[in-house]
């Protein structure tokens, strides 16, 4: 398939799960996952008009970045240990990975000295496998609590990835999980403004993630290939 295919047969998709549950195609945001490709096809992801590029190491990352950064919205999806947060700063708007407390501290001095904010996603844990990041489910609530001192750090929403080896189905179960746990955030007032993202779903799972209310999709081998293609 060719990208400009890949990218209609993914809108297709997208179309047809909201129908299903009655939701807007407008909803729903694609972040593209470019990990997988080289900067040639990242510049071409950018010249079919999607805006949103995922990247999950900076190491990778980086030769794209520098030559095509101005065009795109970067998101930083990876794991983040604090002492790569001067990488990430000021390049990457979006960090879906915010996990743990320390490390929000860290976005908070960086972003400060910068002069900017970050807008962040907190990654939990919902299926509760060992292997998984994220916080445990019971930790949101003190964490919005805390990170709502921080006024460098905007939390947007809430992250999580399913099981790798189910089936699509198999993640419904942690997609839904994810929803209802920001509605009860919300519910109970744990930031000032209530939180309306859920990033969740990738290609493998989308159509599901859809189906329970996400409105970020992190898209990579269905949507940009891999460099094989
Ligand atoms: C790689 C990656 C994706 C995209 O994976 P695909 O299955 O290729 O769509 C999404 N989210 C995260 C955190 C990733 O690391």
């Amino acid at each position: 398939m060719t990208l400009k295919q890949r990218i209609a047969h993914v809108h297709q998709k997208v179309s047809e799960a909201c129908e299903r549950v009655g939701r807007s195609p407008e909803e729903i945001n694609i972040v593209a996952v470019t990990k997988y490709v080289s900067t040639e096809q990242t510049a071409r992801v950018l010249d079919e008009g999607i805006l949103h590029i995922g990247e999950n190491r900076w190491q990778n990352a980086k030769p794209k970045w520098e030559a095509l950064g101005e065009r795109g919205v970067w998101h930083f999806i990876g794991q983040l240990q604090s002492n790569k947060v001067k990488d990430v700063i000021g390049k990457f708007a979006y960090i879906h990975s915010l996990d743990r407390l320390s490390l929000a501290r860290e976005l908070e001095r960086q972003a400060a000295a910068a002069d900017l904010t970050v807008k962040a996603f907190v990654q939990v844990n919902i299926s509760g496998e060992a292997s998984k990041s994220g916080m445990p489910p019971e930790e949101t609530f003190e964490f919005l609590r805390q990170t709502e001192l921080l006024p460098h750090i905007e939390v947007v929403g809430l992250m999580t990835m399913a099981p790798l080896d189910g089936d699509a189905e198999a993640a419904r179960p942690v997609f839904r999980g994810l929803r209802e746990l920001r509605d009860e955030l919300n519910a109970r007032g744990a930031c000032s403004r209530p939180i309306e993202h859920l990033s969740m779903g990738m290609s493998g799972d989308f159509e599901v993630a859809i189906e329970e209310g996400a409105t970020w999709l992190r898209l990579g081998s269905i949507l940009v290939g891999k460099e094989e293609d």
